[in-house]
């Protein structure tokens, strides 16, 4: 078999729509339409508050309820749309679970595959080429400069997205969190514990 048939498509549609959305802005911004000011914040709020909260409510329910948590490690997809999280680049989800003795991350060595019907749109970094190769190389290393240290007996798996398969972290729950309700347990999550690059927040962090 040849390697070219061994790489999976990424997504080369996406492609097409993401140099159509480039010259769509610049269009905008040359006719003095859109400025780049609200553009960013545009931009940011999709990024930071309203993607990764639907991420953030699957987590939660994980959480809270074990069958649904094992729905969601055997059929993430199912799992995931069954609370109205689908569509493009969510069509094949995969869940992987955080343990104390394993610790999981997400990258996309060949461009910026990620689970956007969940998480939103990938962070700048997420598709920087450093993240993208160091990821693979030197995981604990770029966990560390996230202001993540794991313990050296903790392993750490990387898993490498594509069109056809986008991850999802189920981080650890976070201590004296018992009982809390799902809209609550939610607000623990944050994007980068989803991504694998980041823990969840304290309880003690987090506001009635
Ligand atoms: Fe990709």
């Amino acid at each position: 078999m040849s390697r070219e048939k061994d790489k999976k498509p990424h997504h080369s549609a996406q492609s097409d729509a993401a140099l159509k959305t480039a010259a769509l802005e610049a269009v905008l911004l040359e006719k003095g339409l859109v400025d780049r000011e609200t553009l960013d914040e545009l931009i940011d709020f999709y990024q930071n508050e309203v993607g990764p909260r639907n991420g953030a409510k699957v987590i939660a329910k994980a959480w809270s309820d074990p069958k649904y948590k094992q729905w969601l490690l055997s059929d993430a997809t199912s799992a995931i749309a069954s609370l109205g999280f689908s569509g493009r680049q969510g069509e094949n989800m995969v869940a992987v679970e955080n343990t104390k003795e394993v610790h999981n991350m997400v990258v996309c060595t060949l461009c910026s595959c990620y689970p956007i019907p969940i998480l939103g749109l990938p962070p700048t970094w997420y598709k920087s080429a450093p993240y993208r190769s160091r990821a693979v190389i030197e995981p604990r290393v770029v966990l560390e400069e996230f202001g993540l240290r794991l313990s050296n007996d903790v392993q750490i798996r990387v898993w490498d997205s594509t069109a056809e398969l986008r991850y999802l972290i189920i981080p650890i729950k976070p201590k004296a969190t018992e009982n809390w309700p799902e809209e609550k347990l939610a607000k623990l999550v944050s994007r980068d514990s989803m991504i694998g690059t980041g823990l969840p927040y304290n309880a003690s962090e987090v506001s009635v």
